[in-house]
């Protein structure tokens, strides 16, 4: 915890001396181009620096760096066990420089400083340190041979890796794929969001600075379109890991067979149901569980639970605790740290939420609360948290992805109306279920469609489990050992006894 208040993150904030530049070779530099584009805090629309535009140039430039500290080893067969030590290392420094770090990324990106610092920055060291630890206690396999034979099943860094992250937890998404990337011996290319590059392009001093030689890492900024397009066409970068909307996740797979078929594991996006049954044993807590599950993040998280699928029975008596509680979750300056709702990322996400809510009404959803866009004055980007009533899960507001604090409530009679209408979705990232049935939880769970589910809780788990989607969620998973298979190449060796 931080006894930092307002007016010392403020000063800070003035104080704050931003790097823009990309990181290729070790060095900061910036494009081959010239070119810049401005970031803007939407925070307040101030002015944080003008940023590297990068383009297919700069990401050749990184390939070829990244691909000769591959092949020059000094990372790539370095023992596991001192791979580890730097790792840690890497760790330890995001949390020396924890409060610049949680700086940079608020005013980016508009998330309250108190997430940054207790959440964003020590969730992203930690997936550095856990993965680095792993490393030397990973064993490869001996085949079932004949005598004669050995066999040998290996798992082998699989040598370039673009990674290309979006910006709603910008410096965890990256270290969700540093950690495991780095540790297995790959060079990365990281390529930030555009809307949220200020912690990533830090992070690269601080890689090197822990021992990670210089090519190892490197930091693209720049547009989807323009340097993002051109590592995933790239015919020498070996695998691409992204995180972002499932709209980018198909085009990656497009590029990947218009290419060299590089590998390709996506992190997508989600419409995920939580679910109320009327013999949930604690109404209390999962109305303030479903009020968070839409408004931390600013509802710009993958996993929202941006349907609330209530009991009918219960509807009349729950929906107002859900709105009580989201009393608690209000708008802010998100400089001070009792935010605990900040600003959407820029003014296009706004228009986009403000759309979305437009839409609701349209299509005959009842507005409970918000909807508006508030704190104009201060020149960022504030939306209310809102609730729609009455939706069916037909209506676009049940069925695309707003990425914004607007929660649709929908009602079901049964427990097979409620997993029909939770599955009725492209996407299959998460879901919950709240009863004290115990089999009704388990049969729920299994019939949900999702990579994460959850019980009597909204968003639970760590470092240890496997994070990602079915169906358009995307494939893949980060955290776990079972993140290392995007990272390695499986190969048999053949001895002749
Ligand atoms: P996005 O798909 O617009 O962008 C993601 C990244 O892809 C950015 O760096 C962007 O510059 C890049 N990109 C855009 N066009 C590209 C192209 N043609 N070629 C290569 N790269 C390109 O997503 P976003 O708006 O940054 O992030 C929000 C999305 O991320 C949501 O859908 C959310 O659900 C998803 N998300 C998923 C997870 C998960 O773990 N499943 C976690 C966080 C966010």
């Amino acid at each position: 915890m931080s006894n930092l208040t307002r007016a010392d993150w403020d000063q800070r904030a003035q104080q704050l001396k931003v790097e823009g530049r990309a990181f290729i070779d070790g060095e900061y530099t910036a494009a081959v181009s010239g070119a810049t584009f401005e970031c803007i805090s939407p925070v307040d629309g101030r002015h944080l620096a003008n940023v590297a535009s990068c383009d297919a140039e700069d990401a050749q430039r990184a390939v070829v760096s990244a691909r000769a500290a591959f092949e020059a080893g000094a990372w790539s067969r370095l023992a596991p066990a001192k791979r580890k030590a730097v790792m840690i290392r890497f760790a330890d420094l995001l949390m020396d420089n924890a409060e610049e770090l949680a700086l940079l990324e608020t005013l980016d990106m508009g998330k309250p400083i108190s997430d940054s610092l207790n959440i964003d920055v020590p969730g992203a060291a930690n997936a550095l340190r856990w993965s680095g630890e792993a490393i030397d206690k990973i064993y490869d396999e001996v085949a079932a041979t004949p005598h004669d034979q050995l066999g040998l099943v290996t798992r082998e860094a699989v040598g370039v890796v673009g990674a290309i992250v979006p910006w709603n937890f910008p410096l965890m998404m990256a270290c969700w794929k540093l950690g495991p990337a780095l540790s297995t011996g790959n060079s990365v290319i990281l390529k930030p969001s555009e809307k949220s590059p200020l912690t990533a392009i830090r992070v690269a001093q601080l890689a090197i600075e822990a021992g990670i030689p210089k090519g190892v890492l490197n930091v693209l900024p720049g547009y989807g379109h323009t340097v993002g397009k051109a590592l995933a066409l790239h015919m020498d970068i070996d695998t691409v890991v992204f995180t972002g909307s499932s709209k980018i996740a198909k085009q990656l797979m497009i590029y990947a067979g218009e290419s060299n078929m590089k590998r390709v594991w996506l992190e997508a996006g989600g419409k995920s149901p939580n679910i109320v049954f009327a013999d949930a044993a604690d109404l209390q807590a999962a109305a303030e569980s479903a009020a968070s599950a839409i408004a931390f993040n600013q509802g710009e998280v993958c996993t929202a639970g941006s349907r609330l699928l209530v009991e009918r029975s219960i509807k009349d008596k729950f929906l107002p605790l859900v709105v009580e509680a989201l009393k608690g979750w209000k708008p802010g300056n998100p400089l001070d740290p009792d935010t605990t709702v900040g600003a959407l990322v820029d003014t296009q996400q706004m228009n986009t939420v403000l759309s979305y809510i437009k839409a609701g009404h349209d299509g005959g959803a009842n507005l409970v609360t918000g909807g508006k866009r508030i704190l104009e004055e201060t020149g960022g980007t504030y939306v209310e948290p809102t609730i729609f009533d009455g939706v069916d899960n037909a209506m676009r507001i049940a069925q695309e992805e707003i990425f914004g604090p607007v929660l649709s409530v929908i009602t079901f009679d049964s427990a097979e109306e409620a997993i029909r209408i939770a599955n009725d979705t492209p996407y299959g990232l998460a879901a919950a279920v709240w009863t004290a049935d115990i089999s009704k939880a388990h049969l729920t769970a299994k019939a949900l469609r999702a990579g994460s589910v959850w019980v009597n809780q909204y968003d639970g788990g760590d470092m240890t489990a496997p994070f990602g989607g079915f169906k358009q969620s995307g494939n893949g998973r980060d955290k776990s050992l079972h993140a290392f298979d995007k990272y390695t190449e499986l190969k048999a060796t053949w001895i002749k006894l």
